[in-house]
Formats: structure tokens, C-alpha cells, sequence
């Protein structure tokens, strides 16, 4: 199938690792340009030059914290100085919590907001006039199983996940008009590094390996039996930025192996 994405421009937030550096070498492969961003700019720009050399595409590594504000506009200023703008953005940067909400702080309740939700709001804000003066363009947001079906030990997780998800649906509504396709992904148990560090500090002293924790999890939560890989759920956003989704407007996909319990 033809992808009809050659030489568009996707900018991805948290592209220099696990889901997000899988999306822009699937990306890549199909001959888009990226603009990608991390916090941890020595780590993006050795993916980056990666992605250069197998994929002859343009790739701008533009360290920046997406849960500032005035980060983000440096980043957006980069991608508009190189590019002159984007077809494509993923929200995608974002990571786990672990608390009581006894307990939590106001601080870590505001960095989550600002991190998952803020951030798409602003890169969204940012780069719509833009893609609409292109013709269009594709917002996805990578959201989570725990906006809808929330684990235990992260409500702040959950809560601003289900956030986002909201702010996904009623960005579709006012960006369609633009010819601006809008949709959340939720993925389950995707095996990134960050899984494994997690399993190997767990495991370290007891009588099960890292593989046979994580295993154990995937058997217990999923009915598929196993993690996804990040190349499994990568192929799925590549399919919903193409122009071959073009009715694939304001909707949730879940990619989780069976995991949601309800319809
Ligand atoms: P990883 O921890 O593997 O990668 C996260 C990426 O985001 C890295 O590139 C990281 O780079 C970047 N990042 C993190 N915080 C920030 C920040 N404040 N500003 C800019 N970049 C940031 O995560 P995953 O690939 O597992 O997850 C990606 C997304 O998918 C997240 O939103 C996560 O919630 C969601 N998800 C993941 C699932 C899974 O099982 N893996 C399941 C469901 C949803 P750096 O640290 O250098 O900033």
C-alpha cells in the first residue's frame, strides 16, 4: 500500500526512545522529515544521525523540556526555521507516576498536567495555523489503556492520560474543519527499555529473571499473553497519519493486546 507520505514533515514529542524513536523510524522509512524532541539531547542526536543514515530523510533533534512552555516555543521556532512548518505532530512524550493521592503534592499533580496535557496543547496550538495553510495535517495523541481502565499505583497517571484523551476529542471537533484529522491512540504493554530497567531493578534479588517478570505481567493483564513491541504500535500511527485513514477522525484505537475489560 502506497502511504502517500513521502517528503511530509512529522514532528514528534519524546522521539529518542521507545514508542516515540519507533514512530519516526517508521516515519522515516515511509520518507517523512522529522523534527524530533527529548530532554536528553546527547541521546536524541545519536538516534537522530541514525535515522539520517538508514533513511536519507531530514532530521532536526531539538533538545526541549515539553512541560515548559517557553521550551516548547523554542521548539516550535526550530521546527518552523528548517522546516516552515509540519504536516504531522505526535504528542507523544510522557511517563508513568506512582503515588497515594493522600499524600501527593500539588507540584506533581501540576508537572503531569503540564507534561501530558499542557504540551499537547501548546505543540497543537503552535502548529495548527501552519498545517492548515499546508492543506492539513494529522494530530495523534499517544495517550494510554489508563485513561480509560486506570492502574492502581499512578492516579496521576490515569487522570491526566483521561485528560488528554478529552482534549484529543474536542481538538478534533474544531481542527476537521482545517482538514486537520485528530485521534488518540491507547496503547497497553508496550516492551521499551524503561520496562525493562523497571524489571531488572525489581528481579535483582530474587529467584525470577527480568523476562519471566515481565512475562509474568503480560500473561496477567493481557489476553494476547505477551508485550507489544514498539514497532507493533508504530506501524498503527504510521497507518492513521497516512491519507489513507482520511475517515479516521476524533476516535480513541485501542493497541493493547485485548487488554481493555469493557466494549
Ligand atoms: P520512554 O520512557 O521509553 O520514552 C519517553 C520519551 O519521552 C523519551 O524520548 C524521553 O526522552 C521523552 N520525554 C520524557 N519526558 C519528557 C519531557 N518532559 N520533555 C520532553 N521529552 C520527554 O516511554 P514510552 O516509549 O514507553 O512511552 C511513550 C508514551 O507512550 C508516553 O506518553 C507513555 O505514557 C505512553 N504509553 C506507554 C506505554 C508502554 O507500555 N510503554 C503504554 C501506554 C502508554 P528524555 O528522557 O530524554 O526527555
Amino acid at each position: 500500500m502506497n502511504l502517500e507520505l513521502n517528503d511530509k514533515v512529522a514532528v514528534i514529542t519524546g522521539g529518542s526512545v521507545g514508542i516515540g524513536l519507533a514512530i519516526a523510524q517508521a516515519l522515516a522509512a515511509e520518507g517523512v522529515h522529522l523534527a524530533l524532541c527529548a530532554r536528553n539531547g546527547e541521546r536524541l542526536e545519536r538516534e537522530a544521525e541514525q535515522i539520517r543514515a538508514a533513511y536519507q530523510v531530514a532530521v532536526l533533534a531539538h533538545p526541549c523540556d515539553v512541560s515548559s512552555a517557553s521550551e516548547i516555543e523554542g521548539f516550535l521556532k526550530a521546527t518552523e526555521d528548517r522546516f516552515g512548518g509540519a504536516d504531522i505532530l505526535i504528542n507523544n512524550a510522557g511517563t508513568g507516576s506512582n503515588e497515594k493521592i493522600i499524600s501527593a503534592k500539588d507540584e506533581e499533580w501540576q508537572y503531569y498536567w503540564d507534561l501530558h496535557v499542557m504540551a499537547a496543547v501548546r505543540m497543537s496550538r503552535g502548529l495548527m495555523p501552519v498545517m492548515a495553510k499546508r492543506g492539513g495535517g494529522v494530530i495523534l495523541n499517544n495517550s494510554s489503556i489508563c485513561a480509560k481502565q486506570p492502574l492502581g499505583y499512578e492516579p496521576i497517571y490515569n487522570t491526566t492520560k483521561a485528560a488528554l484523551s478529552m482534549f484529543s476529542k474536542c481538538l478534533a471537533n474544531e481542527a476537521i474543519p482545517m482538514n486537520i484529522r485528530v485521534n488518540t491512540v491507547n496503547p497497553g504493554l508496550i516492551i521499551t527499555p524503561d520496562w525493562r530497567n523497571t524489571a531488572e531493578k525489581l528481579t535483582r534479588d530474587q529467584d525470577i529473571t527480568a523476562d519471566q517478570y515481565l512475562d509474568g505481567i503480560a500473561k496477567e493483564n493481557t489476553p494476547i499473553g505477551r508485550f507489544g513491541t514498539p514497532e507493533e504500535l508504530a506501524a498503527f500511527f504510521v497507518f492513521l497519519c497516512s491519507p489513507k485513514a482520511s475517515y479516521c477522525v476524533g476516535s480513541t484505537y485501542y493497541v493493547d493486546g485485548g487488554w481493555l475489560k469493557v466494549v
